[in-house]
């Protein structure tokens, strides 16, 4: 369902809803309170980030039709809060609902074949790529596809379900590891560095745009999310007008992430898109007039969209697991005080009350009055974390 131009919005007391109950989820449950929505999460976990907070919890399989009929009944608009959400159940929320983005959106981004050929479809520029159903593809594809990178076509994330393969007999080794699942290889790209835009768009097909974060990864995790104005405007307004592009080419509403290389010559290049707020957007919580979450509030409430200027320059440093364990594995718990004592950072913790290796656990969002002192400051909180090198 769609909104004519001139609806009125959903007012501050009416319940939103959000398929899955993570940290993302968690962070839009709090934007939207905080504009005094009620928040219903659908979860099928006994307790999770977003649950802990939504004014309610609905614990049932994303596919469950009587829980999604229950959240429709509830919510006048519902999001979700990640990619892999079955795309039928945004359908099937749509009959009744705002459902915003589209499953049909969602389901681009859950194959990143789909993914590819709508973004170049929308006139945005793509490493060279080939679709590998089986080995025949492979035999078939041009030689200056290697050196490449092998991904399976759906439910990668983080750098999983990923090979680097010099050659056509290191990618056939690698599609058998794979089992044969369905898969895209890439050309290798030299890269300079990594960027994100994320845009809102609302119902009504306008849109906004933040300015690009640069994005570093650790053991294929984004580590660090940097806005210091060190883009190039030129580069900047390339991945702005790509993202708004896409946006506009998917009839997308809601919010989108578009994450872009850029080459050594200068070119920049979309990578992949992500249906929701991400991590490399948190910066904008802090660092930005109006956060990523509310916008996606604001979209589903049909109210205006905000303003994405900075506030300052930021940056977001991931919290993992890893850092709740000492140099001889050892529990421990992160020198909070210590981070906090660095000016210009703010803490957000998800509320998960395990600490893995690698799972998510929290940010720190850090400002500066400059690129400089940002720097410092990011050196300082990874100092007291213990991440010397970030
Ligand atoms: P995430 O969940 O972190 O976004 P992902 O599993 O979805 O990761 P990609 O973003 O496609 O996978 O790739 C992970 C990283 O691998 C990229 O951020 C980039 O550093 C590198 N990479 C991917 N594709 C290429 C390429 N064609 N050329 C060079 N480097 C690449
Ligand atoms: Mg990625």
């Amino acid at each position: 369902m769609t909104r004519a131009a001139g609806d009125a919005p959903l007012l501050p007391g009416a319940w939103l809803g959000v398929l899955g109950g993570g940290q993302l989820g968690r962070m839009f449950c709090q934007a939207a309170q905080a504009l005094g929505y009620r928040v219903a999460v659908l979860d099928p976990a006994q307790t999770c980030p977003a649950g802990m907070v939504a004014d309610e919890h609905i614990r049932a399989a994303y596919d469950d039709p009587a829980a999604l009929d229950r959240l429709a009944q509830r919510c006048a608009a519902v999001t979700t809060e990640f990619e892999n959400v079955p795309a039928d159940s945004l359908r099937r929320l749509a009959r009744t609902r705002i459902a915003a983005p589209a499953g049909e959106a969602v389901a681009v981004a859950q194959d990143r074949l789909a993914e590819k050929s709508y973004i170049q479809a929308a006139g945005v520029p793509v490493a060279a790529h080939a679709a590998i159903g089986s080995a025949a593809d492979l035999d078939a594809c041009p030689d200056t596809l290697f050196p490449g990178i092998l991904k399976t076509a759906r439910f990668g994330y983080d750098g999983k379900g990923q090979a680097r393969v010099a050659s056509r007999d290191e990618a056939r080794q690698a599609f058998g590891a794979l089992h044969g699942a369905p898969c895209i290889l890439e050309a290798l790209q030299p890269l300079d560095y990594e960027i994100s835009v994320v845009v809102a768009r609302d119902l009504h097909g306008r849109s906004v745009s933040y300015p690009p974060s640069r994005n570093v990864h650790r053991d294929g995790i984004l580590a660090l999310s940097v806005a210091d104005g060190s883009v190039p405007d030129g580069i900047a307004g390339q991945a702005r007008g790509h993202a708004l592009s896409l946006a506009d080419h998917l009839d997308y509403h809601g919010v989108l992430c578009v994450e872009f290389f850029v080459l050594r010559d200068g070119r920049v290049l979309a990578n992949e898109m992500a249906p929701r707020p991400h991590n490399s957007g948190h910066y904008t919580q802090d660092g930005c007039l109006v956060s990523q979450f509310e916008q996606q509030a604001r979209v589903m409430a049909g109210l205006p969209l905000g303003g994405t200027e900075m506030l300052r320059p930021a940056a977001m440093l991931n919290l993992l697991g890893d850092l709740w364990f000492d140099a001889q594995g050892r529990p421990r718990e992160p020198d909070w005080a210590g981070v906090l004592a660095v000016p210009g950072t703010r803490l957000h913790l998800y509320g998960k009350s395990e600490a893995r290796r690698a799972r998510k656990m929290g940010h720190v969002n850090i400002l500066g009055a400059d690129a400089a002192q940002l720097h410092a400051r990011i050196a300082r909180v990874s100092a007291v974390l213990g991440l010397s090198d970030a």
